[in-house]
């Protein structure tokens, strides 16, 4: 684990910054939509509507300080602060989830990938994973150096392994056709460049493979009512706020087919699960 980053950094701008294009589409023309705090902002696409941070931390930053096992617990603090009483609140209404289905992203892929070799993409420390039955070969992407490190060596234990960097080089490693099923748990979202990972990630699935994905569902009740304090607004760690609409255009656009599995992406659910499979005429990699 890193140490946890300070309220008092959290607040201050880091040392780099940089501004972002829309990640879907490449258009310059965000608006923002009153939600974050400075230098972090929510906005809109001018041109797709896809929702994103219109500015970033350098990518390295991610690897150490502004790693999610680090700002994680700043959030939490830096929330009950703001917000006392609605963060109380959000915090003692969690049972509302429980209501409804909230299924675990490898109890999909279990489903619907044979045992082989698997992909966690953000695998983080491994433990996901290393959950599935044996008979799955655990190959894991993940950008904190530790994490991977962790994940690295239980994934060796099951003849697998995890690389460590930034998602599209390290996917574009493995040989092609090389996996069964790949997991992108609560992933995607903290990804600059979610569009370029699914795109490097397709030659890499076996035909009739599947990509599970769950991300927070920025068109859920909850993220309409909470407005800045959602649960799935953590910032700066949360880059993308994926709707179905906007997560179902960018993956057809890396070239798969898109489908909702039965019965769980409730607007209640603050997540959303999507199954992509390689469509059989993608269009051509740019
Ligand atoms: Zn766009």
């Amino acid at each position: 684990m890193n140490a946890p980053v300070s309220i008092k950094q959290l607040a201050e701008p880091p040392p780099e910054c940089v501004p972002r294009k829309c990640p879907a589409c490449g258009d310059d023309t965000p608006a923002r939509k009153g939600i974050g705090r400075d230098p972090w902002h929510m906005a809109q696409c001018g041109a797709c509507k896809f929702l994103y941070l219109d500015a970033l931390p350098v990518q390295e930053a991610f690897e150490g300080e502004f790693a999610w096992d680090a700002t994680f617990v700043a959030e939490k603090k830096r929330r009950r602060q703001a917000q006392p009483i609605v963060q109380w609140l959000d915090e003692k209404t969690r049972w509302r989830l429980h209501v409804f289905p909230r299924p675990e992203t490898r109890y999909f892929l279990e489903r619907l990938a044979r045992p082989g070799p698997v992909l966690d993409v953000g695998c983080g420390d491994g433990g996901h994973a290393m959950r599935l039955p044996e008979g799955y070969r655990p190959f894991g992407v993940e950008i904190a150096p530790r994490l991977a490190a962790k994940a690295d060596a239980a994934f060796r234990t099951r003849g697998g392994q995890c690389l460590q960097g930034d998602a599209a080089r390290a996917i574009s490693r493995f040989e092609d056709r090389l996996f069964r099923g790949v997991m992108m748990n609560s992933y995607l979202e903290h990804e600059f460049w979610p569009l370029q990972v699914l795109k490097a990630l397709r030659p890499k699935l076996m035909p009739g493979a599947p990509l599970i994905i769950k991300v927070p569902n920025a068109g859920s009740l909850n993220a309409k009512v909470m407005g800045g304090n959602w649960c799935g607004v953590r910032l700066p760690d949360h880059v993308n706020y994926f709707t179905w609409k906007s997560l179902s255009a960018m993956a057809e656009d890396a070239g798969y087919k898109v489908r909702a599995p039965f019965g769980v992406n409730l607007p209640t659910n603050d997540n959303m699960w999507a199954i992509l499979t390689v469509d059989s005429s993608p269009p051509e990699r740019s």
